[in-house]
């Protein structure tokens, strides 16, 4: 299969009409002046695995994975890099010029490329973190956290025994601890993530309460929809270093792009503008 004129990638969902990624990745696309298209790819379970084979032969170099089909392209790729691996979830594919489908997750990148912009001082080895919610996002939050060497993550989730499940799986230096002492936990935290739902629009709010929060602290909040969540406002009013979550949202992007469109696109405020708009 010869390398295509005009490269395209798109992202695969089911539904995949919230996605952002087209306008993320067609900001880029005009920006740079590259003619290629990336879009939206409706696909429905069943018909993954052959929408998987046909796509390299369609022209695409690669694609964007998101909900429902995250765990099962790991099982469908050809080579599946550590990191997805670990994270249990793919969501960014790439293509070789054979076909052959290549699986990665960028989450924790884009985590911590985001953590880096908003605290660029910030000291994670040996920090204490306090992380809350133990679903998909989280378990990319702990990769990026544990291969930065934090000494210590407090993880608190409501239903305990999946946060239980992650300690068993990513080790010692994870301590879970019962969801209503969250808050409490909070002011002996370098670092606070709420990778949880709760806060985003339509779902109930994040009531840990925040009274620990000062401001030697950093809080990263994932969910960009509101942009300054509750946890956010109450961390900017303590004084602490507050980081909305659309950053790892574009963060986590730009290695999808630059392998697709060979060209390395940047995370910045025109970009943020363009996704918001
Ligand atoms: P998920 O796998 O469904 O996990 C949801 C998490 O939220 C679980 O820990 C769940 O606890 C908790 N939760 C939900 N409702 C709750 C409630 N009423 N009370 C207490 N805890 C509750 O979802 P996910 O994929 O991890 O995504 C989580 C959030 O991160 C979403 O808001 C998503 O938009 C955001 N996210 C952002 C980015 C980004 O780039 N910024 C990337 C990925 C995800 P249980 O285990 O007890 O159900």
């Amino acid at each position: 299969m010869s390398s295509p004129s005009i490269p395209l990638a798109g992202v695969i969902g089911f539904p995949v009409g919230h996605s952002r990624s087209p306008r993320l990745h067609g900001h880029w696309l005009q920006r740079y002046e590259i003619a290629g298209h990336y879009v939206p790819l409706e696909v429905a379970p069943e018909r993954l695995e052959q929408v998987l084979r046909a796509l390299p032969q369609m022209g695409f170099r690669g694609c964007n994975v998101t909900i429902p089909h995250k765990e099962a392209v790991l099982d469908l790729a050809d080579q599946v890099s550590d990191r997805a691996r670990r994270i249990g979830a793919a969501n960014t594919l790439t293509f070789s010029p054979g076909g052959q489908v290549h699986a990665d997750n960028t989450d924790a990148h884009g985590f911590m490329a985001n953590l880096g912009d908003g605290a660029p001082e910030m000291q994670l080895a040996g920090a204490t973190v306090l992380a809350l919610g133990a679903g998909g996002a989280a378990r990319a939050v702990l990769v990026g956290l544990l291969e930065a060497g934090v000494g210590r993550i407090l993880l608190a989730n409501r239903t305990r025994a999946r946060a239980e499940g992650l300690q068993a799986e990513f080790g010692d230096r994870i301590t879970v601890i019962d969801w209503d002492t969250a808050g409490a936990a909070i002011a002996g935290a370098d670092l606070i993530v709420n990778t949880t739902s709760l806060g985003m629009t339509g779902q109930p709010p994040l009531a840990i309460g925040f009274d620990g929060l000062h401001k030697a602290q950093v809080v990263s909040d994932l969910v960009y929809s509101p942009l300054e969540t509750p946890l956010l406002a109450a961390a900017r009013a303590a004084g602490a270093v507050a980081i909305d979550g659309l950053g790892m949202l574009l963060h986590q992007a730009a290695p999808g792009f630059e392998r697709w469109f060979d060209h390395q696109p940047k995370v910045d405020a025109a970009l943020r503008k363009a996704v918001l708009a």
